[in-house]
């Protein structure tokens, strides 16, 4: 049998300083003593990504975004280079790669690039020579050769995706928590850390606001069904195993409950309701690139209606305007926004074939006397707009209710 391959991700807070990198470099050496092919990919050092992208608005007002990629990209060259400084030291033979020498391409899409190739050959020879690479996260080249950068939280979809061009028996993400829990421990003192999560799970709560991993690795890591572990580099825990969906998590209605206060609330009230209308509503929306989530429209009383709908807080105020602007040129009576509002989810690939847990998350809320502003379904997936004020209450209560701080075995049936 071939040597197992090994992609491991350490983010900003396990490389934030020299002696957080020298514990790195304990976790790979603990790996190669297993026998296995390593290879690391980085973050910037914590913190160095924003300080970098705030230069860069301190320099002029809107960064032309070649340029803000060329800048923001060194931050992983810097942790990559110390990184390997540092292994090399120890006695175990390390390089840095940067996302053009390893082949990564990437489509032109300055700040929001989507990896296309990159070259194996480099880490075949690396294998060969017993070499570890310490690969740049988050950057690549684009047709024209430019430096580009994948998005925030970038480096965890640099390595998904090496891992499952490689064929890598794992793809480690390493980070500050011990993995994946039932909710945010913050919030929910007996949360509890999950063994495994469906990867379809995982893309729920990831763009539910749950901000472990970026959501582009999660989709890599399903499509290509790469295993990944969430872990913690400090405390070296088993962590959480991203994987395909199996009989047990079916059994489960509920794997967790998950907090997003990043969305704001538009009301346009007494909408004309004629053909065409929301499109000339979120078509300017989204040509700004403002991306919106729930979207609800009553039914229509003497031709009008009313439609609300979610953007992020930060795309508030353009979205007003935009819709203030078409509120004259529709009809549409009043245009109302709301900052303070959060969305809480409870989410498990088990809903598909468990009944009544709709209407158990609706009871909850309305002991507590929580109004539900909007609501939003999908197979594994129910998302409730309240108060921001009742969030965290909501959060805790239907954790209670399905009993996530229990093992699944030991719940109630019916939860
Ligand atoms: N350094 C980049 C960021 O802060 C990429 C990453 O950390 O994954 O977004
Ligand atoms: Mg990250």
């Amino acid at each position: 049998m071939s040597t197992p391959i090994i992609v491991q991700k350490f983010g900003g807070t396990s490389v934030a300083n020299l002696d957080r990198m020298r514990n790195v470099a304990d976790v790979v050496a603990a790996e190669r003593d297993l026998g296995h092919h390593v290879v690391v990919v980085v973050s910037a050092m914590s913190g160095e990504t924003n300080r970098l992208v705030a230069l860069a608005h301190d320099a002029v007002e809107e960064p032309p975004p070649r340029e803000l990629d060329a800048l923001v990209a060194t931050g992983e060259q810097v942790s990559t280079a110390l990184l390997a400084m540092i292994l090399s030291q120890r006695g175990i033979p390390a390089r840095s790669i940067l996302g053009y020498q390893m082949g990564l391409r990437t489509t032109g899409a300055h700040t929001r690039a989507r990896i296309t190739e990159f070259d194996r050959r480099t880490f075949d020879q690396a294998f060969a020579e017993g070499t570890v690479l310490v690969a740049a996260g988050f950057q690549g080249v684009d047709p024209e050769g430019d430096v580009t950068t994948l998005g925030r939280g970038g480096s965890d979809t640099t390595a998904v995706a090496i891992a499952a061009g490689l064929g890598a028996s794992f793809c480690d993400i390493y980070t500050d928590v011990d993995g994946v829990y039932t909710a945010d421990p913050n919030v929910v003192s007996n949360a509890r850390l999950l063994e495994k999560i469906a990867y379809e799970e995982m893309l729920e709560l990831a763009s539910l606001g749950a901000k472990v991993l970026q959501i582009r690795s999660v989709e890599l890591a399903m499509k290509y069904e790469v295993p990944v572990r969430v872990r913690n580099s400090f405390t070296r825990s088993a962590g959480t195993l991203l994987t395909k969906e199996d009989a047990d998590m079916e059994g489960v209605a509920v794997q967790g409950v998950s907090l997003d206060r990043n969305d704001a609330k538009i009301s346009l009230r007494r909408v004309p309701d004629q053909p065409g209308v929301a499109s000339k509503i979120f078509t300017p929306l989204s040509e700004a690139g403002i991306v919106v989530d729930m979207i609800i429209q009553n039914a229509s009383e003497d031709g009008k209606t009313d439609l609300t709908f979610t953007v992020p807080k930060t795309d508030l105020k353009q979205a007003t305007r935009i819709v203030e602007k078409l509120a004259q040129e529709i009809g549409i009576h009043r245009v109302e926004t709301a900052p303070d509002i959060a969305k809480v989810s409870i989410v498990g690939v088990g809903m598909r074939s468990h009944a009544g847990v709709a209407t158990r998350t609706f009871s909850v809320l309305a002991q507590e006397g929580i109004n539900i502003q909007m609501i939003s379904t999908s197979e594994i997936k129910i998302s409730v707009v309240i108060d921001e004020k009742y969030a965290e209450l909501a959060v805790r209560s239907l954790h209670e209710v399905f009993e996530l701080h229990k093992e699944p075995k030991a719940r109630t049936s019916w939860t």
